[in-house]
C-alpha cells in the first residue's frame, strides 16, 4: 500500500487513522436499488469497498502535503477522546494510529505549517485539537488552521441553535486559541494550493487543488465516499444536506477531471484511495495508479 506520492514538485503522505466496515451500502446510498448494487458487487467487493454483508468499507485519513515551503495537512481525521457516540468506532477512542502514521511519514504536530479542512464533520476535524489536562487544545502548536468561510458560517449558526459536539471540542477551542483564518473561495496558499467549490455534502464544502501551474493533484473531500459512486454519480450519501447539489457537483468534478493526469486523492475510498479519473460508461472511474 502506497502511503507517499510525488506529483510534481509536492510530496504527498497518505496518514490513515481506520480503513474498516462503515454502513450498509444500501443504508449509506438511500438511492442505490438491491438490483444496482448485485450489478456492481463483484468490482465492488474486488476493490475491497464493500464486504461480504455488503457493508461498504471506508478509509479514514488525512493528506499531508509538502510543498518547497510549507508543509500543510489537510482534513484531520477522528481524533481521540471525542464523544461520538453514534460511531462506536470514533466514540472516545484512545488508540496511537494517527500519530504513528505521522511519525513514520517523518513528521512532527510541530512541522505542520496550515491544517485546512474540505468541511466540518467529526471525520475531518477531529485532530484539529486533542485533550490536555481536561482542555481542548490544538493538536499542531505552529499551525494555522484555514476554515472556508460558508462552511464556518453555516455550522457556526448550526451550533448557536443545537449545540453540536464536534464544533464544540474540534473547531472553538480553534477560534478560541486564535489560529484559525477564515477565507474566502478565492484563498491560495503560495502559488500550489487552491480552493475548489464543491458544494453539496455540505453547503461550504470544498475540494483543495494541489500543484504550481497546474492541478497535479486534487483532494477532493466528501464530495464522494465510494467508488460505486464515481461509476453512478447520481447516488449521493445518507447524510449529503443537498443530495441534488452534491450529485451535480460531483459529476461536474469528476468531468473536470476525466482523462487528464491529476490524481485524485479521494477521503475515503479503500486504498490505494488515489487514483486517475476515467470514463466509463456514463459514469467515471478512479484507476488506481
Ligand atoms: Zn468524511
Amino acid at each position: 500500500m502506497s502511503l507517499t506520492l510525488k506529483a510534481g514538485d509536492l510530496t504527498i503522505h497518505r496518514i490513515v487513522e481506520q480503513e474498516t466496515g462503515f454502513m450498509p451500502a444500501l443504508e449509506f446510498l438511500p438511492t442505490l436499488t438491491p438490483e444496482l448494487l448485485a450489478e456492481n458487487r463483484a468490482w465492488m467487493q474486488a476493490a475491497k469497498a464493500l464486504d461480504a454483508q455488503d457493508v461498504l468499507i471506508l478509509c479514514i485519513q488525512s493528506y499531508v502535503v509538502k510543498t518547497p515551503h510549507h508543509t500543510i495537512l489537510i482534513d484531520s481525521c477522528i481524533g481521540n477522546s471525542k464523544p461520538r457516540p453514534r460511531f462506536p468506532n470514533w466514540h472516545m477512542k484512545t488508540d496511537d494510529t494517527y500519530m504513528r502514521g505521522l511519525a513514520a511519514a517523518g513528521i512532527s504536530v510541530g512541522d505542520i505549517d496550515y491544517v485546512m479542512c474540505t468541511h466540518l464533520h467529526a471525520d475531518h476535524v477531529g485532530w484539529n485539537t486533542r485533550l490536555e489536562n481536561g482542555r481542548w487544545v490544538p493538536t499542531f502548536p505552529k499551525a494555522r488552521y484555514v476554515f472556508g468561510k460558508t462552511e464556518f458560517d453555516y455550522w457556526a449558526g448550526v451550533h448557536a441553535k443545537t449545540p453540536s459536539p464536534t464544533i464544540e471540542d474540534s473547531v472553538m477551542p480553534i477560534v478560541e486559541a486564535k489560529r484559525h483564518e477564515i477565507v474566502g473561495d478565492e484563498h491560495a496558499i503560495g502559488d500550489h494550493i487552491r480552493i475548489l467549490p464543491t458544494p453539496g455534502h455540505t453547503p461550504g464544502h470544498v475540494a483543495f487543488t494541489l500543484g504550481r501551474g497546474r492541478d497535479e493533484a486534487v483532494v477532493s473531500g466528501d464530495l464522494m465516499h465510494t467508488p460505486i459512486q464515481a461509476r453512478y454519480p447520481e447516488l449521493s450519501m445518507i447524510s449529503d444536506v443537498d443530495r441534488t447539489i452534491a450529485a451535480k457537483t460531483r459529476r461536474s468534478f469528476l468531468e473536470r477531471y476525466c482523462d487528464t493526469d491529476t490524481l485524485c486523492c479521494t477521503a475515503h475510498f479503500p486504498s490505494p484511495s488515489v487514483g486517475k479519473v476515467r470514463r466509463k460508461g456514463n459514469g467515471f472511474s478512479c484507476e488506481a495508479i
